[in-house]
């Protein structure tokens, strides 16, 4: 189970919450939405932070232009200095990214060519991009999340990308509290929810859900790296 932070406040508790109760992991970072300066002090503190074990990301760190919290400018710059952060410390990363995916993947591609990918490059939590955009995150190494969302009768989209991604790009998440599946669909989401994400993944991919299950859990394995 992964837990990542939001801001340091969050990402502090997520540390703690990882160090008491293993095997939950944390991620952590300075969300698009955030009010926060990421300066040298804030940088210094999540380099901190991570050198705890436990932290097997950097994230959530991208772009948000649908809630449009932080100018454009700013977040495409915390966001590239927070990959080089990842870089340096030779973690993955989770992406937050809404309507922004041109702009992010633009910024990861750049990220990549100056030499700052490393082989496990991350994820795109929550993936509500466009098949385009699913084919060029798959090129540049980019595992997909897939949430609740693909539960919903309007996703038809969605579920196109999910039952052509291949399998080992395939993550499967909660983003608990929001997004609960169809079933809680507006109730507080949890993450034994996961179960309907990877039922509807299983059934768009004429695949068993203990299939999916065991093939998402690989490869969030191979991505972060961690110990089970
Ligand atoms: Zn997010």
């Amino acid at each position: 189970m992964l837990n990542p932070g939001i801001n340091l406040e969050s990402s502090r508790a997520a540390v703690q919450l990882a160090v008491r109760c293993q095997p939950v992991y944390a991620a952590v970072g300075i969300h698009p939405n955030e009010h926060v300066q990421l300066g040298r002090e804030t940088l210094r503190e999540l380099r901190a932070l991570a050198a705890e074990p436990a932290v097997v990301a950097i994230g959530e760190i991208g772009l948000d232009y649908y809630h449009h919290m932080t100018p454009p400018g700013e977040q495409q710059r915390r966001f590239r200095a927070q990959l080089d952060l990842a870089a340096e410390l030779e973690l993955p990363v989770i992406i937050h990214c809404r309507n922004a995916h041109a702009d992010a993947l633009g910024i990861i591609s750049a990220w990549q060519a100056s030499g700052g990918a490393k082989v496990n490059a991350g994820v795109f939590h929550s993936f509500g991009g466009d098949a385009v955009h699913a084919e060029t995150a798959r090129e540049l190494g980019f595992y997909l999340g897939i949430t609740g969302p693909v539960t919903f009768p309007t996703a038809d989209g969605l579920r196109k990308i999910v039952a052509h991604m291949p399998e080992d790009r395939l993550l499967i998440e909660t983003d608990a509290p929001f997004l609960a599946p169809q079933p809680r669909r507006g109730k507080r989401n949890e993450p034994a929810h996961v179960r309907w994400v990877a039922e509807k993944i299983a059934a768009v991919r004429a695949a068993k859900t203990e299939a999916i299950a065991q093939a998402s859990t690989e490869n969030a394995n191979r991505l972060f790296a961690w110990d089970d």
